[in-house]
């Protein structure tokens, strides 16, 4: 299939099938970069179906880039509510303030410029290139990479190595419907080759997929390869309160509430007593033995938190997944 054949089958593809998002009904172009600004911050971690409920929301409460850099701390966290990360929100705000100290309020539309905004990395400016300002860029999220390591049987740690994939995005080409070709091509990742039980069938690339004429589409992460780290968390409780510290000490979770932890030698883990979790991060996958320990007024916390509160404070998710396993037991 020559390029051109590729780029077409998949735009023929988006405009019969692309799903009808709050994002992209906009009536002029102000909202129209307003809302993908807004509904890129809240996709970065979070499904679409999910995002889609708190984009609403937002849009109804804070509906102008003007309102969100005015916006009180309060009101900003009470529209956010639920959706988690909460450092989006704050860098959504701070990002709509130097838009309008250093860029006369628009949206700029290069890589260098979006790059200097706090919450926005190499995968959201070029999603905002490409879905907004119309720039033939294929930003590489979860979705494209999970089509591309399909289409080519990628297996190894190089192979599905970031430059590798960036690599391989030359085969679908280009478009001059650049903001529609960057879309389709993550629907077709999002909505045809799901990470379990793809649908060949309705799939416009299923021609030139070594997966599918392998009929083997297992996807190894780079997870996968990620180092094993381990941990020993204490749960310090007193009379249904919990400790939590703030954390300076890991540079995962900088600055967040999290149960006083401590990493651990791999027999030191093994041989230690208390429930254990793993819980994935982005670079790590960790082996997390529970503690529990009486409370003392030596130990040393930044917060005591009722256990009916738990749903009411802002948390990473890293530590409700541990509240709920101690809560458990
Ligand atoms: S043919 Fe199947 S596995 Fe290959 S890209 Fe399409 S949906 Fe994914």
């Amino acid at each position: 299939m020559k390029k051109e054949n590729i780029s077409k089958k998949i735009l023929d593809w988006y405009d019969n099938n692309k799903r009808i998002l709050p994002w992209r009904k906009t009536k002029s172009k102000k909202d129209k970069y307003y809302y993908i600004l807004v509904s890129e911050f809240m996709l970065q971690q979070t499904q679409v179906k999910t995002v889609i409920p708190y984009f609403e929301n937002f849009i109804k409460k804070i509906p102008n880039l003007k309102k969100l850099s005015n916006i009180n701390d309060k009101q900003l966290m009470k529209c956010w509510q639920g959706l988690g990360y909460y450092s989006r929100a704050r860098n959504l705000k701070k990002t709509a303030k130097i838009i309008f100290s250093n860029h006369k309020g628009n949206l700029p539309n290069n890589f260098e410029d979006l790059k200097t905004l706090p919450g926005i990395g190499e995968y959201t400016a070029k999603a905002i290139m490409a879905i907004a300002f119309n720039i033939p860029v294929i930003p590489l999220d979860g979705n494209v990479e999970r089509v591309l390591k399909r289409i080519f049987y990628l297996k190894t740690e190089n192979e599905i190595s970031k430059d590798n994939l960036n690599k391989k995005k030359t085969f679908f080409g280009t478009s001059k419907r650049s903001s529609d070709y960057a879309q389709a091509i993550m629907e077709i990742g999002a909505m045809v080759c799901k990470p379990i039980s793809p649908l060949c069938n309705k799939c416009p690339l299923s021609k030139k997929c070594t997966s599918f004429k392998k009929n083997d589409f297992e996807i190894k992460s780079k997870n996968k390869f990620n180092k094993v780290k381990y941990f020993e968390a204490k749960i310090y409780s007193n009379n249904h309160k919990y400790l939590l510290i703030k954390n300076n000490k890991f540079n995962f979770l900088r600055n967040l509430l999290i149960f006083p932890m401590k990493e651990v030698k791999e027999n030191q883990f093994k041989s230690s007593i208390g429930n254990k979790i793993n819980i994935k991060l982005s670079n790590m996958n960790m082996k997390i033995t529970l503690s529990r320990n009486n409370f003392n007024k030596k130990v040393k916390g930044d917060f005591m938190l009722d256990k009916n509160n738990f749903n009411k404070v802002i948390l990473p998710s890293f530590t409700k997944k541990i509240f709920k396993t101690v809560s458990k037991h």
